[in-house]
C-alpha cells in the first residue's frame, strides 16, 4: 500500500460495497476501511479473499456511532469517505420504514457531520483530495412513462416507496452540507445492479435460488414493469471514475442502458439456467412462474440517461445484459453454499455469536 491514503468505505459488506472492496483491492487504488454493522444484508464471507490483507481493515459498527466513526477518520486519516451503508430492500422498506428513516437519513446526517468535522482539520494536498462520494438509486425520480425521456440529472426528485423517500432525503441532506458548509462531496445515482453478492431478496438472485430448488418464480403483476440493468462491477468502475474526476458538488447518473422488463429478466434467466444447471429436474425454468399481486405503488419504469458520467470521465458500461447475466448465474451455480448459507440463517447466527455486545 506504500504509505497511500485508504477510503473509509461504509456498508462494505454488503452487494455493492463488497464487489467495491474487491474492485479498489483488486486494482491496487489504495486501503480500505470498512464499516459495517452487518445487518441481514452484511456478509463477511464476501470479503474472504481479501481480510488477511494488510491494506484492508473491516471495523463492525454501525454509522450512526458518531464517537466510532470521528475515531476512525482521525486515526486512518482517509482520502475520501464512499458511502454505501444503508437500508436497501423496498419491500422490507414498505413492511418497515422506521430502519430505512434512522440508518438512510439519521446515518447519512451521521457521516456529512462526521465528515465536516475531519475535513475542517484538514490542510494542503490533504483538504485538496478529500471527497465525499454518497452513493445512491435511481428510485429517487420516482417513475417513467413508457415514452418519458430517460431519467437525467435535473429530473425533479419524485420518491414513491419509504426506501426512495429515505435515500432521497440523504440525497438532499449531501447537496445542502456542500452548498451550505462546503464538503467536498459528490452524488452518484444508479439504476438496478446485479451481479456476485446479491443477497437472494432482490429479484435475479432470488428467481435463480428458487428455479434450483423448483420453488414457485413470483412475478409481481404483469411483469412488465421495466428496470434499466447494471452489472455490479460496472457500478463499481464508475464510483472509482467519480471519486478520481468527478466535479464536487456534483450528481452523476449511473446506468447501463439495458431497459428490460422484469418477466423479459426471469424469461432469459430461466433459458440460462436451462442451459447452465443441465442437471437440473426443474427445467425448463420457465414453467415454474407465478403471478402474485403487485407491490403496492411499484414503480412501472425506471431508466438512466448517463450521458453526463460518459461525456465528462469516460466511463462506459463494459458488460452487456446478456454477458452480465450469464456470469451472474455462472457465480451462483458455482457458490451455492454462499447461497445456502445467508438463506439458512448460519450467516447471521455466525455474526450473533461472534460479534455479541460489541
Ligand atoms: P445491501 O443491502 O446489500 O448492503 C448494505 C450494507 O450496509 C450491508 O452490509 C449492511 O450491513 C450495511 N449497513 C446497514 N445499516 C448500517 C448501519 N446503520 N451502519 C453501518 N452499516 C450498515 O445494499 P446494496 O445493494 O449493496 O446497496 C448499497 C448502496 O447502493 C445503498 O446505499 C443503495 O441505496 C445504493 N444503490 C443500490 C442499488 C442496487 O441495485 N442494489 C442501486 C443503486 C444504488
Amino acid at each position: 500500500s506504500g504509505g497511500a491514503a485508504p477510503v473509509l468505505v461504509t456498508g462494505g459488506a454488503g452487494f455493492i460495497g463488497s464487489n467495491f472492496v474487491l474492485d479498489w483491492l483488486g486494482s491496487g487504488c489504495g486501503p480500505v476501511i470498512n464499516l459495517d454493522k452487518l445487518t441481514y444484508a452484511g456478509n463477511l464471507e464476501n470479503l474472504a479473499s481479501v481480510e488477511a490483507r494488510a491494506d484492508y481493515t473491516f471495523v463492525h459498527g454501525d454509522i450512526r456511532d458518531r464517537a466510532l466513526v470521528d475515531r476512525l477518520l482521525r486515526e486512518h486519516r482517509p482520502r475520501a469517505v464512499v458511502h454505501f451503508a444503508a437500508e436497501s430492500h423496498v419491500d422490507r422498506s414498505i413492511a418497515g420504514p422506521e430502519a430505512f428513516l434512522r440508518t438512510n437519513i439519521d446515518g447519512t446526517f451521521a457521516m456529512l457531520e462526521a465528515a465536516r468535522e475531519y475535513y475542517g482539520t484538514l490542510t494542503g494536498e490533504e483538504r485538496e483530495r478529500f471527497r465525499f462520494l454518497h452513493v445512491s438509486t435511481d428510485e429517487v425520480y420516482g417513475t417513467l412513462a413508457p415514452d418519458d425521456p430517460a431519467f437525467h440529472e435535473d429530473t425533479p426528485y419524485a420518491p414513491n416507496s419509504p426506501y426512495a423517500a429515505s435515500k432521497a432525503a440523504s440525497d438532499h441532506l449531501v447537496r445542502a452540507w456542500v452548498h451550505t458548509y462546503g464538503l467536498p462531496a459528490l452524488i452518484t445515482n444508479c439504476s438496478n445492479n446485479y451481479g456476485p453478492y446479491q443477497f437472494p431478496e432482490k429479484l435475479i438472485p432470488l428467481m435463480i435460488a428458487n428455479a434450483l430448488k423448483g420453488k414457485a418464480l413470483p412475478v409481481y403483476g404483469d411483469g412488465q414493469q421495466v428496470r434499466d440493468w447494471l452489472y455490479v462491477v460496472d457500478h463499481c468502475r464508475a464510483l472509482r471514475a467519480v471519486l478520481e474526476l468527478g466535479r464536487v458538488g456534483e450528481t452523476y447518473n449511473v446506468g447501463g442502458g439495458n431497459q428490460r422488463s422484469n418477466l423479459d429478466v426471469v424469461k432469459t434467466l430461466c433459458a440460462l439456467l436451462d442451459e447452465l444447471a443441465p442437471g437440473s429436474k426443474f427445467a425448463p425454468h420457465f414453467g415454474l412462474v407465478q403471478f402474485v399481486t403487485d407491490r403496492p405503488g411499484h414503480d412501472r419504469r425506471y431508466a438512466i440517461d448517463a450521458r453526463k458520467l460518459e461525456g465528462e470521465l469516460g466511463w462506459r458500461a463494459e458488460e452487456s445484459f446478456e454477458t452480465g447475466l450469464r456470469k451472474t448465474v455462472e457465480w451462483y451455480l458455482g457458490n451455492a453454499a454462499w447461497v445456502e448459507h445467508v438463506t439458512s440463517g448460519a450467516y447471521q447466527q455466525w455474526v450473533a455469536e461472534n460479534y455479541a455486545g460489541r
